[in-house]
């Protein structure tokens, strides 16, 4: 059962300078129970896209989709009300920096017990326990006395694991987690990545990972969708993109993993800079920094090829005939 479904999704952004067109025609699904895992540099639109479909924007952003299917309902039909009600419930968001989302003058417990509050109708004994119930399920030890903690009291890694509990408060469908732990060192991260596996598989809900690092969705996600430029350029299952990737793009990602293990991290850049999306490319957004551009990179922007059920690329380097293909028909536009 498919529980997201986003078709042809266009999010710009109204500045001084002109419209950036922050994500252009992106396409995309989640299974109930599924992870996937949203990859791409800062400015390529995977995080734009989610908040899109969120609807938490700010007011300069102008977001048009085909169609935004969340657990069977069409989501561009529904007001901000709707909106408001489903954020922190049926879908639970966190992101980068616990620090700034958390509220330094409250304790934990009154900042887990505020959406079970409102969502949940919950007061008293009964929110108490529930509050509990989730610090423990997110692994915090000694919950009783954690709660009447302030966050400065908490580690890095335990006020990620506070913000997890707060998003799974009311049990949502799908969470969605921006970066949840770039800001964390390495040991802290494998055991965050390690919790959000583990919640997974015990509350069967879906997973939106977004991140910059290819590495950190490896563990967690099912599918991998790979985003340059405003535009989904390859999509597969987490072995095609690890075991058969398709886009230099990808290929640029996997190369720039910082390895774990190493003493001195061996990563390794992509050189240059992301598309300006003031005015995005006529061709292939990645062309300027491929070192495998051919003349119609520049051109023509490549169409989504299939290569399996599950795995797709858009990638002239794909195209049967390509290098030097010319009939027009093939082209995008
Ligand atoms: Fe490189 Fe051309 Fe493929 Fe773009 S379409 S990634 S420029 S080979
Ligand atoms: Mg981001």
């Amino acid at each position: 059962m498919i529980l997201l479904d986003v078709v042809n999704l266009k999010t710009t952004f109204q500045i001084d300078a002109g419209n950036v067109q922050a994500v252009r025609g992106v396409s995309f699904h989640v299974d109930e129970g599924e992870s996937i895992g949203i990859v791409g540099e800062s400015g390529s639109g995977k995080s734009v896209t989610m908040l899109s479909v969120t609807r938490l924007l700010p007011e300069n952003a102008k977001v048009e989709a085909d169609s935004i299917n969340f657990n069977g309902t069409e989501l561009l039909k529904q007001d901000d009300n709707f909106m408001r009600k489903i954020q922190g419930s049926e879908i639970g968001m966190i992101f980068q920096d616990p620090m700034t989302s958390l509220n330094p003058l409250f304790t934990i417990g009154d900042q887990i017990m505020e959406p079970i509050r409102i969502h949940q109708k919950l007061s008293g004994e009964d929110a108490k326990k529930r509050v509990i119930e989730l610090l423990k399920l997110v692994e915090i030890p000694d919950p009783e006395s954690r709660l009447k903690q302030y966050p400065h009291e908490f580690s890095g890694g335990m006020r990620q694991r506070v913000m997890i509990a707060i998003a799974l408060s009311c049990n949502p469908k799908l969470l969605i987690a921006d970066e949840p732990t770039t800001a964390l060192d390495v040991t802290v991260q494998a055991q965050i990545l390690d919790l959000m596996d583990e919640l997974k598989k015990k509350l069967n809900m879906s997973i939106i990972l977004i991140t910059h690092n290819l590495g950190v969705v490896a563990k967690i996600c099912n599918r991998i969708i790979v985003m340059y430029g405003g535009l989904l350029v390859e999509e597969g299952t987490s072995r095609e993109i690890f075991y058969e990737p398709k886009h230099p793009y990808t290929w640029g990602l996997l190369r720039s993993i910082p390895k774990v293990t190493a003493q001195k991290s061996k990563l390794i850049p992509i050189p240059g800079s992301p598309p300006d999306l003031l005015s995005p490319p006529a061709g292939c957004p990645f062309a300027p920094r491929c070192e495998y551009a051919m003349k119609v990179c520049m051109k023509y922007p490549p169409k989504k090829i299939g290569l399996s059920d599950t795995h797709s690329v858009a990638c002239w380097l794909m195209h049967p005939k390509s290098p030097g293909y010319k009939m027009e028909g093939l082209y995008a536009n």
